[in-house]
């Protein structure tokens, strides 16, 4: 039953979260506007087309997954192409391969056989494991030791973290360098998921194709807006803006790490040959380099544009005005963003959901089957 009101679900924010929302909402009869303060629909996903390439405008994103019905259903938006990530590191002109695999052993110790390598990197963890004495890794550094040894960690880890999350590895919690696989065979591919790709065309035929048929706004900042009296239009609202926001940041402001491009067209068709390049040493101030062809044209096809469109990445503290892009893991923050959450739990008829309204590190695909698990849309 829709009343007298227009909507069944005023929707703030078009990312995968409230793009994925609105069209099962579509499908499900619904009527749905999605509104969105910046002048394009898609969220971080959002490519820029410069020079015939689609530019990661927030960030390289590499759609992966192992869950077939997710990999499925966007598939079925738009098909996806066999983009397999595998970066490069560049240590003081060194390059290594990503993640830690016999490719990367082998640059680094002549090993030529898994058995070898194991030898060696038990040798390079011997001293840390010694000092743990047994005890859990407490911090990234000890982590980084125990997994692969002093020289990966001086190479490839302790810089570019640094250089990342602005602080010491001794002051960065373990899990974040678990997540990073190392392997025994000669496999650069990044990730362990079955699925992996990018939508052919770019992420913006995947939000097209998510929003085809739904109403949508552009360029409007719910809190700035006729909208922010939402009743007066829908039923429920879902929101995906920054939840401390929402509330008028009452109990605090929540702190962000944020990242900044440099963005440059090169005149050669094939600048560094990889779509990543990390750059794992404190000298360089930038952590990786993006080379945004490579996400979408393999082989020979990368020559038929004689130029390309690189972008360096920097990571910084946010301040007032800057882009929210990882939510910071202390102590404090967590601390404030539960309580945000419990005040949000009370609000009548609002949906929270997506990374700034959670305030949690989503990948894509979770981001997505998150919305396909709500049972009631
Ligand atoms: P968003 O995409 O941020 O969408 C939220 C939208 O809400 C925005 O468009 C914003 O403008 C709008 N909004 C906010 N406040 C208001 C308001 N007051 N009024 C109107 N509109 C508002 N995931 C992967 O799977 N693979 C990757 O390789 C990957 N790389 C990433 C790299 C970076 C640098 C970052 C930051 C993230 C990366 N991600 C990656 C994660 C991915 O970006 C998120 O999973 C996804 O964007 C989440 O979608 P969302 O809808 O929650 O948020
Ligand atoms: N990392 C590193 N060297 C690299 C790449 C990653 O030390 O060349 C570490 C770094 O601490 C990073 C973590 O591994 O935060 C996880 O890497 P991932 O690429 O998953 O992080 P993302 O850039 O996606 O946040």
């Amino acid at each position: 039953m829709l009343n007298k009101l227009k909507y069944h679900y005023l929707i703030v924010g078009s990312g995968l979260f409230g793009a994925t929302f609105a069209h099962l909402a579509k499908q499900k009869g619904k009527r749905c506007l999605v509104i969105d303060k910046r002048p394009h629909l898609g969220g971080n996903v959002y490519c820029e087309n410069i020079e015939g390439i689609n530019v990661h405008k927030y960030g390289a994103h590499i759609f992966h997954t192992s869950n077939k019905e997710v990999w499925n259903f966007v598939n079925s938006i738009v098909p996806f192409n066999r983009y397999t990530n595998s970066p490069v590191a560049n240590y003081h002109g060194e390059l290594y391969n990503l993640p830690f695999n016999m490719n990367t052993f082998n640059k680094l110790w002549n090993v030529k056989t898994p058995e070898e390598a194991k030898a060696k990197i038990e040798e390079q963890k011997a001293e840390a494991v010694a000092m743990l004495n047994g005890r859990e890794p407490q911090n990234l550094e000890e982590q980084a030791l125990t997994l692969v040894g002093k020289d990966i960690f001086e190479k490839l880890i302790r810089e570019y973290t640094e250089k990342q999350w602005g602080r010491k590895c001794t002051e960065l919690p373990a899990f974040i360098i678990r997540r990073l696989p190392v392997r025994m065979v000669f496999d650069n591919n990044y990730f362990n998921d079955p699925y992996q790709g990018i939508p052919i065309g770019g992420y913006n035929k995947l939000v097209e194709g998510l929003l085809n048929g739904v109403e949508t706004k552009t360029s409007v900042d719910f809190f700035n807006s006729e909208y922010r009296n939402w009743r007066k239009y829908a039923e429920k609202l879902v929101y995906t803006g920054a939840i401390d926001e929402y509330f008028d940041y009452k109990l605090g402001k929540l702190d962000w790490r944020t990242v900044s491009f440099k963005l440059r067209v090169e005149q050669t068709p094939n600048y560094q040959g990889n779509a990543v390049v990390n750059y794992t040493s404190h000298d360089v101030p930038y952590t990786r380099v993006i080379e945004h062809k490579h996400f979408e044209s393999f082989g020979a096809d990368v020559y038929t544009n004689p130029q390309t469109v690189v972008s360096e990445e920097y990571s910084s503290e946010y301040r007032d005005g800057m882009e929210p892009y990882y939510p910071v893991n202390d102590e404090r923050n967590n601390a404030l963003a539960k309580s945000y959450r419990t005040l949000a739990a009370d609000e009548k008829d609002v949906i929270f959901g997506g990374r700034l309204a959670e305030y949690k590190y989503y990948d894509m695909a979770p981001v997505i089957e998150k919305v396909m698990n709500y049972s009631n849309i």
